[in-house]
């Protein structure tokens, strides 16, 4: 590993209280997950036929928000008031970069998960966008677009932890590893590859970065 990037690691774990566990982190995001995901779950029929198709649609939807948001708002010239484009262009980017982008131990989950407290605000602004919305989608219109930001998030966390974490060789997750370690490149990082769960959308937008390995 750079020297550079493992003093910056050691400076980071030096910042976080006493108290932090990787384990509380991971457990305390899983309950936001599944607190969120039960206000939603009975409000749309899980037997209908439509409903996979539904909610893959709103899946691709958070998809594209999530582009959007990594794009014009953590990479973007604007909001620079906002902590979390701190933590997610300065901490976590040179936390792990085009040459060391693989966690060392399982600690190294407080710079590759979402904090809590971003779990909790986006899943709770994704609430209140649904209570919008269903005066104009209906009850259950909104709850798949609300349900469908959930699940998004959540795989959008396990992808992007197995970005940091994987060494097999499957050829699908060695795909989208390779996709985000493009992202990390210092130089390119604010031009390239900013979709995480499909990184096809970099393809449409034409951020998709072509060159080789580097
Ligand atoms: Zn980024
Ligand atoms: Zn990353």
């Amino acid at each position: 590993m750079d020297k550079q990037v493992q003093k910056f690691r050691e400076h980071n774990n030096s910042l976080l209280p006493k108290w932090y566990k990787w384990e509380l982190h991971f457990l305390m995001n899983l309950v936001l997950f599944l607190f969120f995901f039960a206000i939603g779950v009975k409000k749309i029929d899980w037997y209908s036929i439509l409903t996979p198709l539904y909610l893959l649609a709103a899946i691709f939807i958070w998809g594209l928000i999530e582009y959007a948001i990594h794009r014009f708002i953590l990479h973007g010239n604007v909001f620079s008031f906002l902590h979390f484009k701190k933590e997610h262009t300065i901490y976590h980017h040179t936390f792990f970069d085009e040459k060391n982008m693989n966690m060392q131990s399982a600690h190294d989950l407080n710079r590759t998960l979402l904090r809590p407290i971003d779990i909790f605000s986006v899943l709770a602004l994704n609430f209140c966008l649904s209570m919008l919305l269903s005066g104009v989608l209906g009850v259950k219109g909104a709850a798949y677009i609300y349900l469908g930001g959930i699940i998004y998030l959540f795989l959008y966390e396990c992808l992007h932890a197995l970005t940091h974490y994987y060494r097999g060789k499957n050829t699908f997750l060695n795909g989208i590893k390779e996709h985000h370690r493009k992202h990390h490149i210092k130089e390119t990082m604010n031009q390239y590859n900013f979709a995480v769960v499909f990184p096809f959308i970099d393809q449409v937008f034409m951020t998709f970065d072509k060159k080789g390995i580097r």
